[in-house]
């Protein structure tokens, strides 16, 4: 019997042994590649952490909306930060390509998008409506400082301190231009070219809106994402995500790509609108104002780039996006000219070459945003020609939202007010409609060395 047993045991044993080599392997394979996985996500998640950190105390220190909202912003967001990061990025490679989603039709979202804004419209069209007459306030920004460490410790920081605002500035302004009453517009919904005595001009159309509330439109100037931007504490330039919305990409001093709806004007109202939709006047966002010399909205769609081809069908769906969700586009000429200062010819190839770099790529706008606020008006020659290149909307800068309508060449021209470091050191009574200098202004601006000693 027991010789038998041994017998079976040692049979039992070879007829087995291929199974637990096997499985052995199976589990070596396994331990193996997990353990390299692992390794390959490390610094990733770090990153992640490190995401997550800074959102969670940006959120709760500048936002005063209610809890439960911040919250909710702040757990989605992580959550998509973390997809994001897993399955999109690969931090040694160039990104841009890898931002445009193969797996969501565009289209199939978009109708999503659409349906989303048509809810939100239905909710304000049962609110009563009255024509509103009066003034449209008008206000530009340029891309945020997310970085003021960066931005106002350069040698060029007087500058950047004068015409740009932080990030917690941003929020705060957002925040109390909403508490004030303000619903965003497109100039679309106020302006239009129209018949009048047998020639075309442009007319004031009727603007209904919710009872008690203002007009405001909001415009962007230099979306473009500069180099000196990106070296400020700027973001790099937006993407879209797998979720088929606007991120805003930047490389920190570390080195480290970090994707966020955090940092920059476009992200930001599009996060703000969503948690207060009726901010928004039928889902309208800003008019962004491009120049084309480095391309746009920080891709090298410029002529003679050496990427041409591949940044222009990176930044093809972006702009796709950026107009079904309510954004506007708008030049704000090629290379940055004065219009004022620079020949008739300069001026003219200046605005050919936006016609055939940036207009194909947007689509026709006729809202021009002057450099330097420098507005050529005295010159008729300058304004017939961006006349005829359907230009009827000409935005310079000023005190108040001035508009002049009645001109010798029917189109409008209009001031726009700047929410800056200039006008928030200076200008604190003439913006205290919109916000308080007081309470918006960043600590960091005394960063500033040129005013640090200022009394
Ligand atoms: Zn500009």
């Amino acid at each position: 019997m027991e010789k038998r047993r041994k017998k079976s045991w040692t049979k039992r044993f070879w007829n087995c042994l291929p199974y637990v080599a096997f499985i052995t392997m199976v589990v070596v394979m396994g331990l193996t590649l997990g353990k390299n996985k692992l390794a390959e996500n490390t610094p990733i998640t770090m990153k992640n952490s490190t995401l997550v950190e800074e959102s969670v105390a940006f959120n709760l220190e500048q936002w005063d909306f209610s809890h439960s909202t911040v919250t909710q912003s702040v757990s989605q967001s992580v959550s998509e930060n973390q997809l994001f990061d897993l399955e999109q990025w690969d931090v040694s490679h160039s990104v841009a390509t890898q931002s445009i989603p193969q797996s969501a039709p565009a289209n199939q979202l978009n109708e999503k998008k659409f349906q989303d804004v048509g809810e939100d419209i239905d909710l304000q069209s049962s609110a009563e409506l009255v024509e509103f007459t009066g003034r449209v306030e008008h206000i530009f920004f340029h891309p945020l400082i997310y970085d003021p460490e960066v931005a106002f410790k350069r040698k060029d920081a007087k500058d950047l301190d004068s015409w740009m605002v932080t990030v917690s500035e941003y929020k705060k302004m957002l925040n109390s231009i909403y508490q004030k009453d303000f619903i965003l517009v497109h100039l679309s919904d106020i302006y239009q070219e129209q018949e009048s005595n047998g020639s075309r001009k442009m007319l004031r159309k009727k603007l209904m809106l919710p009872k008690g509330k203002k007009p405001l439109v909001i415009s962007y100037d230099d979306v473009n994402y500069y180099q000196y931007m990106r070296e400020s504490g700027i973001v790099h330039k937006i993407i879209l995500g797998e979720d088929q919305e606007i991120w805003d990409y930047s490389i920190d001093q570390q080195g480290r790509i970090q994707i966020s709806k955090e940092r920059d004007v476009i992200t930001i109202l599009n996060e703000f609108v969503k948690t207060h939709p009726d901010f928004s006047w039928k889902g309208a966002k800003g008019t962004i104002g491009l120049t084309g010399f480095e391309g746009i909205l920080g891709y090298h769609t410029f002529g003679d780039s050496p990427n041409r081809q591949s940044e222009i069908e990176s930044v093809r769906p972006i702009i796709h996006q950026l107009k079904a969700t309510g954004w506007d586009f708008a030049s704000h000429t090629f290379g940055h000219p004065n219009l004022v200062n620079i020949s008739l010819e300069k001026l003219k190839s200046d605005a050919d070459r936006w016609q055939s770099e940036v207009e194909p790529l947007i689509g026709s706008t006729n809202i021009l945003l002057y450099p330097y606020g420098a507005d050529p008006q005295n010159d008729r020659q300058k304004m017939e020609y961006l006349i005829g290149k359907n230009f009827r909307l000409f935005c310079s800068v000023g005190k108040e939202s001035y508009v002049d309508m009645n001109n010798r060449f029917s189109v409008i021209f209009m001031d726009r007010r700047h929410p800056d470091g200039t006008t928030l050191r200076n200008h604190r009574e003439e913006y205290l409609d919109l916000y308080d200098a007081v309470e918006v202004m960043d600590p960091l601006r005394s960063l500033v060395t040129s005013y640090s000693n200022a009394p």
